[in-house]
């Protein structure tokens, strides 16, 4: 849950088939074999050609993952076997009433549970072994005081891995004490404690907190837009996000280039994207051109 994602989507678009299929083929023309991730500020699987897109990806021999709401899972179960995804990550907002709730669509938790579950049904019908299924669950303030009793109906659910995460917040959202935000020392503590449970508990399934914090650092993440973290992270150095108009962004926000105007190749190697990678690298993370991304992105190094 990243502050962009938590805005309204604006001037939606939707990816012409063609460019797709010029992503795909740009991607399996790399050097190296990267993994496109079908992800976004919708859900993936409500795109109209997210099908002939998982072919394409099959046919080019590509490692290819999805990131979804779980409410297409039923419907293209078969398509992720028989395509070879290699993951899909699952995002369920809390126990039913809450993803319910958040999604504002009543029903919607039992429906992706029975997508996690006609998949893994297809995959033992099929001998496959992936997708890997996950479920990820992002911590708020509507559901910290319950995250024993969700890993709990999570655990009835046939995946390989259950991963909390912290959400992603800006310091705006610290001085505005925005309502999905923790700032009770008492929730935090109960946080803190559940990490210490989940450390300590031998779980039939693998269960993840991410990103990775120390707990002595949990108040100071949630509650201290001062408190000092590492200025370091690898990501624009393993992924670009590319957008239904072809842009291509770093951490899904700095502008690097258009695909409709030039390669991938020659867009992750371009002098903006060396210059962006540059500041990362010196550790100068409050220099980027948004400066609040960083503040507390999931993909930065916290430890
Ligand atoms: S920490 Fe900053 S550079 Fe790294 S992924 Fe997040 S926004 Fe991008």
């Amino acid at each position: 849950m990243c502050p962009r994602g938590r805005s309204k989507i604006e001037n939606f678009e939707e990816m012409d088939f063609s460019l797709m299929k010029k992503i795909i083929t740009d991607c399996s023309d790399l050097s190296f074999t990267p993994l496109v991730h079908f992800s976004g500020y919708g859900e993936p699987l409500a795109y109209p050609e997210i099908q002939k897109a998982m072919q394409l990806c099959n046919k080019r021999k590509l490692k290819w993952s999805v990131n979804t709401n779980g409410f297409f899972l039923e419907k293209y179960a078969e398509d992720f076997v028989i395509n070879n995804c290699s993951h899909i990550t699952v995002s369920v907002h809390g126990d039913p009433l809450e993803h319910d709730k958040t999604t504002g669509v009543n029903g919607s938790f039992d429906k992706a549970f029975r997508g996690i579950i006609e998949l893994d049904q297809v995959k033992k019908r099929l001998k496959k072994r992936a997708p890997l299924i996950a479920i990820v669950c992002v911590i708020t303030n509507n559901n910290v005081l319950n995250l024993k009793n969700i890993l709990g109906t999570f655990m009835k659910a046939p995946v390989n891995s259950i991963t909390f995460e912290h959400t992603f917040f800006t310091p705006d959202d610290i001085e505005k004490r925005s309502d999905f935000l923790i700032r009770e020392e008492d929730k935090l503590n109960r946080l803190i404690e559940f990490i210490e449970f989940i450390e300590y508990t031998k779980n039939p399934i693998r269960v993840y907190m991410f990103p990775k914090i120390e707990k002595r650092d949990i108040i100071g993440y949630y509650t201290d837009k001062d408190y000092k973290f590492p200025e370091s992270c690898i990501v624009p150095w393993l992924s670009v996000a590319i957008f239904p108009d072809g842009d291509v962004k770093f951490c899904n926000q700095f502008l690097v280039g258009n695909l409709k105007n030039d390669s991938l190749k020659s867009i992750i190697n371009s002098r903006e994207a060396t210059k962006f990678r540059d500041l990362v690298r010196k550790g100068k993370l409050s220099m980027l051109p948004k400066p609040p991304s960083c503040f507390r992105c999931c993909f930065r190094h916290y430890c």
